[in-house]
């Protein structure tokens, strides 16, 4: 059975709707420079392949993923001077958002996860999910859960994957997470051959506009992914998975 939205016709849809356990999962990424190893669209690719890997432990389906984000940020994602980065203004996504939201909602989605795989997206996918909430009201049975997955790493899985220590998710730009995940869940999009191996990049504690392109490594990576492996991959993918479904069946309470 899928767990594609896109692959259901209206009338099959409107079926899975019937039961209230049904939870629909919305992946929201960005089309970003990944240094010169990983592809544009890793931060798409992996909020909808964890969106899908949690949807098959639940009666979930997977919306088609927002696959533009927020503009990336020079600390956290490069910034926007590389070839590739194509953003969002904030009012875009928040509205984007606000508005598949409320379609979500016309057609009785009762619980709706919100899966981020671009920091940069965070505050306006929170608009956006405020905006829809205010627009059907307290009385709407809607209920959503917004999360960033790597937030569910716990400190066992970061140990594994970092035996030298964890240096802290601020660097962690196409570095050893997003790299090994891409290991597990789409090997054929990893160039492996073109791992950069470069010191963590040292951003002072403020931001200048117009941005310091200098700051920024030239690969675009902030800190080496050297250490990443399809293992370590698969053991984040399989951990993570299993707290974000731990946390759904929590939170809503038609979900078992
Ligand atoms: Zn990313
Ligand atoms: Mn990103």
């Amino acid at each position: 059975m899928t767990v594609l939205m896109s692959a259901l016709s209206w009338v099959a849809y409107q079926e899975r709707l019937q039961d209230d356990s049904l939870v629909l999962l919305l992946p929201c990424g960005a089309l970003e420079q990944h240094g010169p190893h990983l592809p544009l669209g890793t931060d798409a690719l992996l909020s909808a392949a964890i969106a899908q890997s949690v949807a098959t432990n639940l009666n979930g389906l997977v919306a088609p993923t927002l696959s533009y984000g927020y503009k990336s940020q020079p600390k956290s994602g490069g910034g926007q001077h590389f070839p590739g980065t194509t953003s969002l203004d904030g009012q875009s996504l928040s509205q984007i958002t606000r508005d598949v939201i409320r379609e979500f909602a016309r057609h009785g989605v009762k619980n709706l996860v919100v899966v981020d795989g671009h920091y940069e997206n965070q505050w306006f996918l929170t608009e956006g999910i405020d905006l829809a909430m205010r627009e059907l009201g307290t009385a709407h049975p809607l209920s959503i859960m917004r999360l960033e997955y790597w937030d569910f790493c716990t400190e066992e899985t970061l140990s594994h994957v970092f035996p030298d220590g964890f240096p802290g998710f601020a660097l962690e730009h196409a570095a050893v997470i997003e790299t090994s995940l891409m290991l597990h869940f789409c090997p054929d999009l990893v160039a492996l051959d073109r791992l950069p191996t470069i010191a963590p990049a040292n951003f002072p504690p403020y931001d200048m506009y117009p941005t310091r392109t200098e700051w920024v490594p030239q690969s675009g990576v902030l800190s080496s992914a050297k250490g990443a492996s399809a293992e370590k991959g698969r053991l984040m993918a399989e951990q993570l998975t299993e707290s974000i479904t731990k946390a759904i069946r929590h939170e809503f309470s038609s979900v078992q």
